[in-house]
């Protein structure tokens, strides 16, 4: 925080001082989304690469200079960010690649990378003077910012549509918020919430509208280049829903080439599912957006009526970037091929980026040569209703060796 400079309308420019409570351009409504600016002489002045190489700490607070967040304000005691990266041969190939590079960012504390903002958000209520934090959220954003607001003490109220994953609303309620859960869908769970915290005066963790959260969620990409020992990737691959992901990773390669710690900025590819795709359509036809309907099992990235859907466009086109969509049928696919190829269990809006590499590969968008990483934002635990329908039954037998004889000899698993 104290290298914010202020926050910008991205529609009219107009500026307003940092307060944790202001989330829209008064002048502009719903269109007026605003950005947090920073001072980056004053950065440059007091931080570089060797001083970041040399903390210890391994969460997302490592980059607090780039953090809309006071220093001295106490953060949630979880392990949020430093989740691992893995080079990738065989699925690569499978993809039509040379080399893939994986973030499995499941690995955050409630499993997915909703944590990274979640967790600027209870700072952010706590700067506010505020103990109640608010969101709608497809499952995600809900069940991190419960696990975080518990950390710290804080009391959520969350309001998720019917057709959340069990697995998601399991994890809500082990952690204490309280949880409405809307007969509609998230387009109107979100409105819900947003009168009630209207009405209430709960701090607003609804990521498309407050600006703080996309700086949370830009940490996924800093970590990610650091990681990569900053030998950047031609492409950094995300799933796209709202569109606060991607809208961060643009964030965080614009503060990082502003810093001078990148030359140059790998291309985004946003990846949507084909039942729910508004945002490729938006930015293909080159028009404003058009709600549409939800029909996709990648639940995380079904968003009829994305609000962050300028962001996402502005961040793809900033980077010469692309978007393609992907069909549920090879979403499950690549769930089960992940996990073959690596051991890690993304749920479905956590591996889409997946096929949409491959579908990219195929069309030329994605060079055979080039060296891509992708994100998987969510772990596959949260909703194994889909797994299962990724992958096929287990052998069902009674304790008998001479049926076990059958099973082995069909797979071919004897090792004499
Ligand atoms: C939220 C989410 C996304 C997409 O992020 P948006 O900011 O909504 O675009 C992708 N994958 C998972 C697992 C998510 O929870
Ligand atoms: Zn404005």
């Amino acid at each position: 925080m104290q290298y914010v400079e202020g926050l910008s309308c991205i529609n009219c420019g107009k500026t307003y001082k940092p307060e944790p409570e202001r989330y829209l351009c008064t002048d502009c409504g719903d269109n007026g989304l605003l950005e947090v600016g920073y001072n980056y002489s004053r950065i440059r002045r007091d931080w570089d690469l060797e001083i970041l190489a040399e903390n210890s700490d391994n969460t997302h607070w490592r980059y607090l200079p780039l953090l809309p967040v006071y220093p001295d304000t106490p953060r949630p005691p979880l392990r949020v960010g430093g989740t691992p990266i893995y080079k990738n041969r065989p699925l690569g190939e499978e993809l039509g690649l040379q080399e893939i590079w994986i973030k499995d960012d499941g690995l955050n504390p409630t499993g997915s990378l909703k944590d990274r903002a979640s967790s600027i958000a209870v700072v952010k209520a706590r700067e506010a003077g505020v103990g109640i934090v608010a969101c709608s959220s497809t499952g995600n954003a809900a069940s991190s910012l419960a696990g975080n607001a518990a950390a710290s003490g804080l009391q959520a109220v969350i309001f998720v549509p019917k057709r959340a994953p069990a697995g998601k609303v399991a994890q809500l309620m082990v952690f204490g918020a309280l949880v409405i859960s809307v007969e509609g869908s998230y387009g109107e769970t979100f409105e819900l919430s947003a009168s009630s915290i209207n009405r209430w005066n709960w701090y607003n963790r609804n990521a498309a509208i407050n600006p703080y959260l996309v700086e949370g969620k830009k940490t996924a990409v800093l970590e990610l280049l650091e990681q990569m020992g900053w030998q950047l990737p031609d492409w950094i691959v995300l799933t796209v829903g709202d569109g606060c992901t991607i809208a961060g990773a643009g964030k965080a390669l614009k503060d990082l080439n502003e810093l001078g710690f990148i030359k140059k900025k790998p291309r985004l590819l946003g990846v949507q599912a084909s039942g729910c795709a508004p945002i490729t359509k938006a930015w293909k036809d080159n028009k404003p957006l058009q709600v549409c309907e939800e029909n996709s099992l990648a639940d995380s990235i079904a968003v009829g009526k994305p609000r962050n859907w300028r962001k996402a466009i502005r961040a793809i086109e900033e980077t010469g970037g692309e978007m393609v969509n992907v069909p549920d049928e090879e979403i499950l696919e690549m769930m089960s091929l992940l996990g073959r190829k690596s051991g890690i269990f993304g749920e479905p809006a956590g591996v889409a980026g997946l096929a949409g590499i491959r579908r990219a590969a195929q069309e030329g968008i994605i060079g055979k040569k080039e060296k891509v990483a992708v994100i998987i934002t969510g772990n596959g635990l949260k909703d194994i209703e889909s797994a299962r329908k990724a992958t096929s039954e287990p052998y069902s037998m009674p304790p008998d060796l001479s049926r076990m004889e059958e099973v082995v000899l069909k797979e071919g698993l004897s090792e004499k």
